[in-house]
């Protein structure tokens, strides 16, 4: 983010500026550089989801949707939840659809959070969140997942927690890290909830790109469901991040809350597509299991064309981003790295300093993403690979 003080400007969003994707993919353009910086596949999803959409269109569903959503997706959100946790959920009172999961967040920060409360969150955090709890009046108390594993210290997340702490805001699969938080880390995150009265705000945007491990929603821990909004959106597992089709679904008290504040953000969006991403998430096991594979297969692609390029590279477990330390190659900060790239060898990524809240903490780490056609990932590795020269 450019820390430039902007006129007019509110002081609560002072600070955030431009966003460093809107920077980057700028940049990419300007520079004709291959854009392994903002995180948007360059293939279409499914045909029959992008057929329903135009079917949609054709059908005449281009008035306003419903507040909530169209009964036909927020069924399908519920079956989707049942199908893959045995989450059990009332589709007209605990499932609320919303612009993508950005707006998703933001109602349930701006609903949930009183002026000076304070969010617990890990850093990096994706970097919506941080103006979101500008935006509301709150704070962010960060816990750092550090490399290379990027295991939760739930001592430091204990001692993160005060009386003003009201929200846990986890994301997990997480972006930039692609770390999948364990069973052991979430439990230990659900204790730190029930012991301390916190709601959790969970973003689950990458639940089906997941390539070791297991997606493990935090709301089917004990105690959890009735203290849980789980939040994820159809822009990845479809591969159609442009349609801003996200969900929100948590007990009924909870999503009232957030529905109140949601109908005065957009009210509502998307109508078309959200006939198509109920169609989607009826989806058989064997697409979301392919489309799983295809990207694993797509990160190590670009690990190993990161790692053949001199880069110390942090393999992820889920997500379509992988993180190098930019000191393996001889620099030493991530943001001068990132934005001399393009110059250097046409290739473009995002600093992953921008999503610290202390930035020493991640000033040498890079990301890249790998959600890219094959031959754009060899193109981008070849480029990267003169580097070394
Ligand atoms: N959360 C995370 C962690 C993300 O990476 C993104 C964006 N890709 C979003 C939320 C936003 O999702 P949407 O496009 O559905 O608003
Ligand atoms: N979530 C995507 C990323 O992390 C981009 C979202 C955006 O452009 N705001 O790259």
């Amino acid at each position: 983010m450019v820390a430039r003080r902007l006129p007019y400007l509110t002081s609560r969003l002072q600070g955030f500026g431009t966003t460093i994707f809107a920077e980057m993919s700028a940049l990419a353009i300007e520079t004709e550089s291959v854009n392994l910086g903002q995180g948007f596949p360059d293939t279409d999803g499914p045909p029959e989801v992008l057929e329903a959409a135009v079917a949609a269109i054709r059908a005449g569903h281009n008035q306003y949707p419903p507040g909530p959503g169209i009964p036909q997706l927020r069924e399908a959100i519920a079956a989707h939840q049942a199908r893959f946790y045995a989450l059990h959920l009332d589709p007209d009172r605990e499932v609320l659809v919303t612009a993508g999961a950005t707006e998703a967040i933001a109602a349930c920060i701006l609903a949930l959070c009183e002026v000076g409360d304070e969010v617990l969150v890990f850093e990096p955090l994706y970097d919506s969140y941080s103006a979101c709890i500008a935006l509301a009046g709150a704070t962010p108390r960060s816990v750092t997942l550090r490399p290379p594993d990027h295991t939760v210290d739930l001592a430091a997340l204990a001692a993160a927690i005060t009386p003003k702490t009201r929200l846990l805001l986890l994301n997990s699969p997480h972006n930039p890290t692609g770390k999948v938080f364990t069973r052991a880390e979430l439990e230990g995150i659900a204790e730190l909830c029930l012991e301390h009265d916190l709601i959790a705000v969970t973003d689950e945007v990458y639940e089906h790109l997941v390539f070791d491990g297991e997606h493990i929603p935090l709301s089917t821990f004990p105690g959890m469901r009735e203290r849980t909004l789980t939040i994820s959106s159809g822009g990845k597992t479809f591969s159609c991040t442009g349609w801003k089709i996200g969900w929100v679904c948590g007990p009924p008290a909870l999503v009232a809350a957030v529905r109140t504040a949601k109908q005065f953000l957009t009210y509502v969006n998307g109508g078309p597509f959200q006939h198509a991403i109920a169609l989607g998430l009826s989806m058989s096991d064997e697409f979301y299991r392919t489309t799983a594979d295809a990207l694993r297969a797509k990160r190590d692609r670009l690990c190993a064309g990161l790692a053949a390029a001199g880069f110390e590279v942090f393999v992820p477990q889920g997500t379509y981003f992988a993180t190098v330390d930019v000191r393996s190659v001889g620099a030493t900060d991530g943001m001068a790295f990132c934005r001399a790239l393009p110059h250097r060898c046409g290739v473009v990524a995002i600093p992953s300093v921008v999503f610290y809240e202390r930035p020493e903490e991640g000033r040498h780490l890079v990301r890249f993403a790998f959600c890219k056609r094959d031959e754009v990932l060899d193109d981008a590795v070849a480029r990267l690979g003169s580097l070394k020269s």
